[in-house]
């Protein structure tokens, strides 16, 4: 990523037009096919007052999405701004910041990673910056490190072109257990997860309006990917029923604003499935290949996707339960 502290420059009247010369020069000079969407404000929902929401494709990451299939947002308090998820490409990035500059001048003072997957943290480049803080799970930078060249190759094998300027970016502010965030008379409470979805979950509840941004840890539509601990999700879904205060989740894909905690039934379904069966297969004597072929099958007319990601997650799932 080319070194634009692009963030905060909107507090200066003028600086928004320098920021459009400046987003034409970067898609002509660096962003070739892509270039026409570069600086695009990413289209996003006001979900709750002050709470904007992007809605990522159910596809998996082309140079037409820029990587755009995670859901991304962003809340605006009194005196700064905090992002949550950065999206999947440094373009995606900048088209997530042109939204927020299209709803306010206020600075970005926070870009909260709710977990390592590319599709949710590989826009950190378009907010790194002096006046912006990257927050993570403490688990965070081990998964970005060691993920780092299979994540830009695969970008890069995706987007092509638009992949430019997209660059691992570690966050600088790590939460182990709970943190609190002042947007200035706004109040975000983060919190960091025992292995579920990743072992870098981490969670953001906006306590003034109950909005809850779960990350991954709520899917909808979308197969759920298993990527850290299959009983310990079903273990955070339990855990996440127990917290108090939350209204609405924005989950990781699927609808922007969805009831609570009834969005967490249909994930909930499908991974206990996914537990029973292997542990059945696994009492059988079946093997991996076996157990692959038949667990969790009934859910596949519920789920998009689903023929991309079953697999791997009965084959986590075998791996896990083996030796319980
Ligand atoms: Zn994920």
């Amino acid at each position: 990523m080319p070194s634009f502290a692009r963030v905060g420059e909107p507090e200066r009247p003028g600086a928004l037009s320098r920021r459009g010369a400046l987003g034409a020069a970067l898609a002509l000079g660096l962003l070739g096919g892509a270039a026409s969407a570069a600086d695009d404000p990413l289209p996003v929902t006001e979900i709750a007052p002050g709470i904007f929401v992007f809605q990522g494709a159910h596809e998996e990451a082309t140079a037409a999405n820029l990587g755009g299939i995670a859901n991304l947002g962003f809340i605006i308090g009194g005196a700064a701004v905090a992002v949550i998820d950065t999206g999947g490409s440094a373009a995606e990035g900048r088209r997530l910041l042109a939204a927020v500059r299209r709803q306010t001048a206020l600075p970005v003072r926070w870009a909260i990673d709710t977990h390592f997957h590319p599709d949710h943290a590989l826009g950190n480049a378009a907010f790194a910056g002096p006046d912006t803080t990257i927050v993570g799970h403490a688990n965070l930078p081990r998964g970005l490190d060691a993920r780092a060249g299979t994540y830009l190759d695969g970008l890069n094998q995706a987007l092509g072109n638009a992949a430019a300027g997209t660059t691992i970016v570690e966050p600088m502010l790590l939460v182990r257990d709970r943190l609190s965030l002042d947007l200035g008379g706004r109040a975000l409470e983060l919190k960091a997860w025992p292995p579920a979805h990743t072992d870098a979950d981490l969670t953001v509840l906006d306590s003034a309006t109950g909005t809850f941004f779960a990350g991954d840890l709520v899917f909808l539509q979308r197969v759920p990917a298993i990527d850290g601990s299959l009983r310990g999700w079903l273990d955070a879904i339990a855990g996440l029923r127990r917290e108090a205060g939350i209204a609405r989740v924005v989950p990781g894909h699927g609808p922007p604003s969805a009831p609570w905690p009834g969005a967490l039934d249909d994930e909930e379904r499908y991974l206990r499935l996914i537990l029973d069966e292997t542990r059945a297969a696994l009492a059988a004597g079946r093997s991996l290949d076996q157990a692959v072929a038949t667990v969790a099958r009934s859910e596949r007319g519920r789920w998009l996707l689903f023929d991309d990601y079953n697999d791997r997650n009965v084959a986590t799932a075998y791996t896990e339960l083996e030796w319980e």
